[in-house]
């Protein structure tokens, strides 16, 4: 041997079903070994003595310069957003290309692919359909999904960008024709529509009604409808955001019946709060996102959901809007907005690791393996980016997180290392701390220096694989979806 271009020596290997004392040895940007005491002669050896070496995060579901309808978009950049993923051990995204009315996808796309191109982490994209017209279906979905971005995001919710149930219908069976898995924001339009009218009228415009226009019974009703439409075509599809025990409990029936739906979590349903939203003046606007945050019984629910895997993937939903800058970000409509004209969302690229490790680890709810399959393994999984990333083995990429499991640390927004000018986190105490990231086999960040080149990302192309495969059962026989309508 010998022929390594780096060892990581001396750590302990995580994977999602294993822990084993052993060093990994990389060659370019490989994972060639993992053995022990792995012959280092001519190699830079990157020592991990004390540390535990963890798959590089896989964070599925982040909102990365995404374009708004005005033209205008998130405040991260491709490059700024790589530097809170590599702060925050993380080595692969998928984030979204959006389209908007009338759009054809084409043009949509190759306008994302230019914009991440630009940034240091990998990257794939979610393209959300949002005007499923007849030659988007019939000729733009199957292209995009040639082109190796396998997964569609549809929004049941939001006046800009929601369809209904005969256009999720439409997008389902493409998604079946084409071989793609959907990933659906479930929450009812309507019935937000009808509640939000009526605080308005009755003038509670403060950032905490954005909660009481969307309780828990609005997304379980639409995580049950989403996953029935689902069944009706025979169509996998991942639940995003689950923010607590009644969504999740749709899911789980659904499983429990063999349909191929999954279940996503982020950490503000772990460790925010409604009443977070009620913090005096415009404060609460910060921690505005949908579903809103709920409350301790949700997050202990939602605990319990991850551990019987019926949730099996935490991501961020980072969405990057300052709170402090006038007339951008949570301001853009002024600090005295109704909770209708707050932007929604919450960054959490570089928090997320940490967050779920020191709540589930370092706190005892989970074990380690849990803590990989939560947030690397089972996202590569699901989107078809395994073997390659979320896990470590040979021929998979060298993507590694260096772990202090012990190192505790207050979070402030400087650690975070994105563009947003806060953090929904700021105070919170963790356990558990990226100390090194190496992402295909280069140190990228290390005690915090993020030291990537922009530019340096790479487009991770996602071809056919088994796991979203329909199953070949529907209701009555008559598949519907071969039907091009
Ligand atoms: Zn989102």
């Amino acid at each position: 041997m010998g022929s390594f271009d780096r060892v990581v020596r001396g750590g302990v290997v995580v994977t999602g079903s294993d822990t084993v004392r052993a060093d990994v040895g990389i060659t370019g940007e490989t994972i060639t070994a993992i053995g022990l005491d792995l012959a280092t002669d001519g190699a830079e050896v990157i020592d991990a003595g004390g540390l535990l070496v963890l798959p590089g995060g896989v964070d599925p579901h982040c909102h990365i310069e995404q374009l708004d309808p005005d033209g205008s978009s998130y405040e991260d950049s491709f490059a700024q957003a790589s530097a809170a993923c590599f702060a925050g051990g993380t080595t692969s995204v998928i984030t979204f290309a959006a389209q908007f009315k009338g759009q054809r996808l084409g043009p949509v796309l190759a306008e994302y692919h230019r914009r991440a191109a630009q940034g240091m982490v990998d990257y794939s994209f979610h393209q959300i359909i949002n005007d499923p017209f007849y030659a988007v279906v019939q000729e733009d979905i199957p292209e995009v999904v040639a082109s190796g971005v396998r997964s569609l995001k549809v929004f049941l919710t939001y006046d800009d960008v929601r369809i209904d149930d005969r256009q999720y219908l439409r997008v389902l069976a493409a998604a079946r024709r084409a071989g793609a898995i959907v990933t659906v924001h479930a929450e009812n339009y309507d019935a937000i529509g009808w509640l939000t009218e009526a605080l308005l009228k009755a003038g509670m415009t403060a950032p905490k009604y954005h909660a009481w226009a969307r309780p828990t019974v609005i997304e379980r009703e639409a995580t049950h409808r989403a996953i029935a439409l689902a069944e009706l075509v025979d169509q996998p599809i991942q639940i995003f955001h689950v923010s607590g025990p009644e969504p999740a409990h749709e899911i789980a029936a659904a499983q429990d019946r063999g349909l191929k739906v999954w279940g996503e979590t982020c950490p503000q349903y772990l460790v925010l709060d409604a009443a977070d939203m009620d913090r005096p003046g415009f404060e609460g606007a910060k921690f505005v996102c949908s579903p809103a945050p709920r409350g301790q019984a949700e997050s202990d629910g939602l605990w319990q959901a991850i551990r019987a895997g019926t949730i099996d993937i935490i991501s961020s939903d980072h969405s990057g809007h300052s709170f402090y800058k006038e007339g951008i970000g949570k301001q853009r409509n002024g600090t005295d907005a109704p909770f209708t004209r707050i932007p929604n969302g919450v960054p959490g690229l570089a928090a997320r690791m940490p967050i779920i490790f020191s709540e589930g680890v370092s706190k005892g709810r989970i074990d380690l393996q849990t803590f990989v399959r939560l947030t690397s393994l089972n996202a590569a999984k699901l989107f078809g980016l395994y073997p390659r990333k979320g896990t470590i083995a040979p021929g998979a990429d060298a993507d590694l997180v260096l772990w202090d499991p012990t190192r505790k640390v207050t979070i402030t927004n400087n650690l975070m290392q994105h563009a947003i000018d806060y953090t929904p986190y700021e105070g919170l105490e963790v356990t558990g701390w990226p100390q090194i990231t190496i992402a295909r086999g280069r140190v990228v960040m290390q005690d915090g220096v993020v030291t990537a080149e922009p530019g340096s990302a790479k487009f991770l192309a996602r071809g056919p694989y088994d796991l979203i495969r329909p199953r070949g059962v529907l209701p009555n026989g008559f598949d519907a979806s071969a039907i091009m309508i």
